[in-house]
């Protein structure tokens, strides 16, 4: 049986954009078909093992024709695989999405369109222009810059009070004569947008008769879109994305170094105040090579009196291996349940279970101590944590007269998926920070960057840290930090880069504090854990 062609839109840029039913049907496809306007981030939400195809126009990598691509979507289809067709913005807005939907038609192939979220109205708002407004523009028409065979607008354009032109930059010249040709006026406002609603949107204004000279002098490239009308006015009152007083890290290139599957908090705090955020993960979560510890223990949850959870992706790991044996939460009836952290109690919630047990502090002596108090003292207690966890909680526990099995469900992996574009842009000196939120951060970091680049860059970039023992290991790495976070949160680390950028002190004669205690070392790294990991 055949399978469903989705024509999907992914939205303009901002990962934030796609909407609800689109991300659902990018997760679960067995087969995703992407263009280039298609940021990273959605293509991470793909499932395990799905195919993901780059079909775009772009000469540096392999472009596909728009037949190729029919071909391409139909063929899959007939294997029975559901297959994603993503798209930049919406898929039936000069998109050649209706191509697609007639293609699968003629071939007897199901297909359905998830509608997007199109830049045409989503660039001029991160811009700050409305593209319809009471008493100024009650009209507004998207209009393509580029015909079939010819690099120009339709000849005749639409009549609308803001006009819109898509893949219009390099016919600008010819929009504007035509606009002037028909009787518009020399002080029309314009406004470029490049890359909108993407942490690279670049704004050009001006009026039909500046607007090719500013855009000439901005060096401004496609892609971008062109709007036209009164309403481009309104940007100078309500600019709110591209703007450093709302948002004060815009225009800053800021790299996270944790592990993608928890890097989510840091990523999401510093975008939240304007930041565009390279992620360079060091290591990754990755499976056991043998589960029999874990499986024998999930298959006798009942004889264990209490089970504690040392991170949210033990959560998660342990939730998959329980469905692939066929488990669910009531196996958990008889224990009482603890999460090392708030992150990891919250993970435990989203699949109906309340922790009995969720310590203050993450040191293992202090949840060893707080489970004692609570009778685990002669109990039983599973330990659910990464193969490379700490063992200090199980001696703690021993040592109360605990028995302890600990079940390792994941373990860390290195990651040099993106060191080579990080490396590059830290030698090219367009990286202005880089955060650490552990010792083993900065240590993985040095190493897939490679200690020699990290030297010759340092100059360009600044270092920030989540606490005092991180900061320590930065600079015995030459790495001395300019920021260091006030608490060990990564709301707290993204906070001390702006207060940084406010003052704009680099004060790298500032002694490290002297903190090497471990338990600091574990509460950082535990806290910045529990406030920066969702799922
Ligand atoms: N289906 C898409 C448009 C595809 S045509 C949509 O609905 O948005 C591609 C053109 O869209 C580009 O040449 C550019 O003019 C415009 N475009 C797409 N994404 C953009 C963005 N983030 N910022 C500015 N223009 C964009």
């Amino acid at each position: 049986m055949s399978g469903t062609v989705y024509l999907v839109g992914a939205g303009p840029g901002d990962a934030g954009l796609i909407t609800v039913r689109g991300q659902a049907v990018l997760r679960r496809a067995d087969v995703v078909v992407y263009d280039r306007l298609v940021g990273d981030e959605l293509l991470a939400l793909c499932r395990e093992g799905a195919e993901k195809i780059y079909v775009g126009k772009e000469a540096a990598r392999h472009a596909m024709t728009q037949d190729e691509i029919n071909a391409l979507l139909v063929a899959h289809a007939q294997r029975g695989k559901t297959v994603c067709r993503l798209k930049g913005g919406d898929p039936f807005v000069f998109g050649r999405g209706g191509e697609e939907a007639l293609h699968c038609r003629a071939h007897g192939v199901p297909f359905e369109i998830v509608p997007g979220v199109s830049s045409s109205v989503a660039a001029p708002a991160y811009a700050g222009i409305p593209i319809t407004q009471r008493d100024v523009a009650s009209s507004f028409a998207v209009v393509t810059g580029h015909t079939k065979d010819d690099d120009a607008p339709p000849a005749e354009l639409p009549v609308a009070d803001t006009l819109v032109f898509l893949m219009g930059v390099r016919a600008l010249p010819t929009i504007v004569a035509r606009l002037r040709a028909r009787g518009a006026d020399a002080d029309t406002p314009v406004a470029l947008v490049r890359w909108g609603t993407t942490t690279k949107q670049q704004v050009v204004t001006g009026t039909l008769e500046t607007i090719e000279e500013e855009v000439a002098r901005a060096k401004l490239k496609p892609p971008a879109l062109i709007v036209v009308g009164q309403v481009v006015r309104l940007r100078e009152q309500l600019r709110w994305f591209d703007n450093e007083q709302s948002r004060p890290l815009w225009g800053r290139t800021v790299v996270v170094t944790r592990a993608r599957e928890q890097a989510s908090g840091l990523v999401e705090a510093l975008q939240n105040l304007g930041a565009r955020v390279i992620q360079c993960p060091t290591i990754r979560v990755a499976s056991l090579e043998d589960y029999t510890a874990l499986e024998s223990a999930l298959r006798d949850l009942h004889s264990f009196d209490w089970v504690v959870f040392s991170s949210s992706n033990g959560v998660e790991s342990c939730w998959a291996k329980m469905r692939a044996l066929g488990l669910d939460a009531r196996s958990f009836s008889d224990a009482r349940l603890a999460a090392i952290g708030p992150a990891t109690a919250e993970a435990l919630q989203r699949r109906g279970l309340v922790a009995d047990f969720v310590p203050e502090s993450s040191i293992s002596e202090d949840v060893a101590a707080g489970l004692l108090e609570r009778g685990a003292g002669g109990q039983r207690v599973l330990v659910v944590r990464a193969l490379e966890g700490r063992e200090a909680l199980e001696a703690a526990l021993q040592a109360g007269g605990t028995q302890v099995t600990v079940a390792p469900c994941y373990r860390t992996a290195p990651d040099n998926s993106n060191a080579d574009d990080t490396r590059e842009m830290l030698c090219a000196g367009d990286i202005h920070w880089v955060t650490f939120t552990s010792s083993s951060t900065v240590s993985n970091f040095v190493e897939a960057i490679g200690a020699e680049a990290v030297a010759a860059s340092r100059a360009r970039f600044r270092v920030a840290c989540i606490g005092p023992v991180t900061a320590r290991t930065a600079t015995e790495h030459g790495l001395r930090p300019d920021a260091t976070a006030s608490a060990a949160s990564v709301e707290s680390l993204a906070e001390a880069i702006r207060a940084a950028e406010e003052q704009d002190v680099t004060n790298p004669d500032t002694p490290a504090p002297d903190m090497p205690a471990r338990e600091e070392e574990q509460k950082e790294e535990q806290n910045a854990s529990n406030a920066g990991t969702t799922a």
